[in-house]
């Protein structure tokens, strides 16, 4: 049986320093000294279940976890606060930028550091955890805000806290009345699947709420045989999941490599819910494909694949002006109630008139 002892184990075993990723080959021993600066200013974490497929050479790992010099390059478009949180933060660890939900961010703790992160500024700070006096002014925020209707776990990654500490975090929360749901956002079902132990999911179904996680992942790779059996038994359990992913140049940014993702999560009955164009974090240039590229991209799937495997593809706007959804097909009024349609199947334009219920209604009078 899996222990709590034996995640934190693996925890510790991944690879945090350049000199342990030049010890696996995963970057030249020249590199130890030029990413020194890169280390500096964003923290690395290689889970070590992906150590050897990356050794193996798979890319879409690497590119995803192995630091790159190019992440030092900021361009004046680049934020540290791209989403804009802290326009939204009432009180120290809360976003509430939509009026039903929040974020709450306990912790800023992960189990990896993506190189893309658009909270890099922020994550595997320890100091950036919510203190205790901290937390519960939080609480009592959400107390206060009788709308709040979904609490949405975040960071870093709530899913690195211990059940202690999780456990005081739910029950307070499972105490607010009006909170109905809790959704955790947490890229642990695919990097530390040792973490999803039966104790866990015990204190994850003893709430009284609408429990919810939203998995992140980029790559079918990251489906191992490890991540699979996680993520069947939260959802065994009672409690759905939801894929996050996000658009990333030479990652996932063709039509083969979505499909695969997205088919390998609904066959292991994870929904597709967002892909992400990446936001504008300081030093991710490198994974950002041109939008448009994008748009069509997102585009191919409607009318290939299943709609059960086609995500919402969204835009944080930066500067905290919230998300939106891009249309990938256009749905267009050409004279009253008449609309012209864009077929997912070969790209023609349908044009169809709708009868208006109004009209209709009137003429029966
Ligand atoms: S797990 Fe999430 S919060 Fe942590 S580094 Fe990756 S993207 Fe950022």
């Amino acid at each position: 049986m899996i222990s709590e002892k034996n995640w934190a184990q693996e925890l510790a075993k991944s690879l945090i320093s350049l000199n342990q990723l030049s010890e696996k080959a995963m970057i030249c021993e020249s590199e130890v000294t030029e990413l020194q600066k890169v280390k500096d200013t964003f923290d690395i974490r290689v889970p070590q279940l992906f150590i050897e497929d990356i050794i193996q050479g798979n890319t879409a790992l690497a590119k995803q976890f192995i630091p790159s010099k190019n992440e030092i390059i900021f361009l004046p478009e680049e934020l540290e606060d791209p989403i804009g949180d802290a326009r939204w933060t009432p009180v120290e660890g809360i976003v509430h930028r939509y009026p039903d939900r929040v974020l709450f961010k306990p912790t800023y703790l992960c189990g990896v550091y993506c190189r893309f992160c658009f909270r890099r500024n922020k994550v595997s700070d320890a100091s950036h955890n919510l203190k205790s006096e901290n937390a519960k002014t939080a609480i009592n925020y959400i107390k206060d805000h009788s709308e709040i209707w979904e609490v949405i776990l975040t960071g870093g990654d709530p899913l690195v806290m211990t059940d202690k500490v999780l456990q005081e975090i739910l029950s307070e929360i499972a105490a607010i009345d009006h909170v109905k749901v809790i959704r955790f956002h947490s890229r642990i079902p695919s990097v530390l699947p040792s973490r999803i132990t039966n104790s866990l999911i015990q204190l994850l179904k003893s709430t009284n709420k609408s429990i919810w996680i939203a998995a992140h992942m980029n790559s079918a790779d990251e489906f191992t045989p490890e991540a699979k059996i996680a993520l069947a038994k939260l959802i065994d359990n009672g409690i759905p999941v939801l894929l996050q992913s996000v658009l990333l140049k030479e990652i996932n940014d063709t039509h083969e490599t979505l499909v695969s993702l997205f088919k390998v999560a609904i066959e292991n009955r994870v929904k597709p819910y967002y892909i992400h164009y990446p936001d504008l974090a300081k030093g991710t240039e490198q994974f950002r494909i041109p939008l448009k590229k994008a748009i069509e991209l997102v585009k191919g799937l409607r009318g290939t694949i299943s709609g059960l495997c086609i995500p919402h593809f969204i835009i944080d706007i930066p500067g905290g002006s919230g998300k939106i959804a891009i249309n990938t097909h256009t749905a267009k009024e050409c004279k009253n109630n008449t609309w012209e349609f864009e077929s997912p199947l070969d790209g023609t334009i349908i044009t169809v008139q709708y009868p208006h219920g109004d009209e209709h209604s009137e003429t029966f009078r």
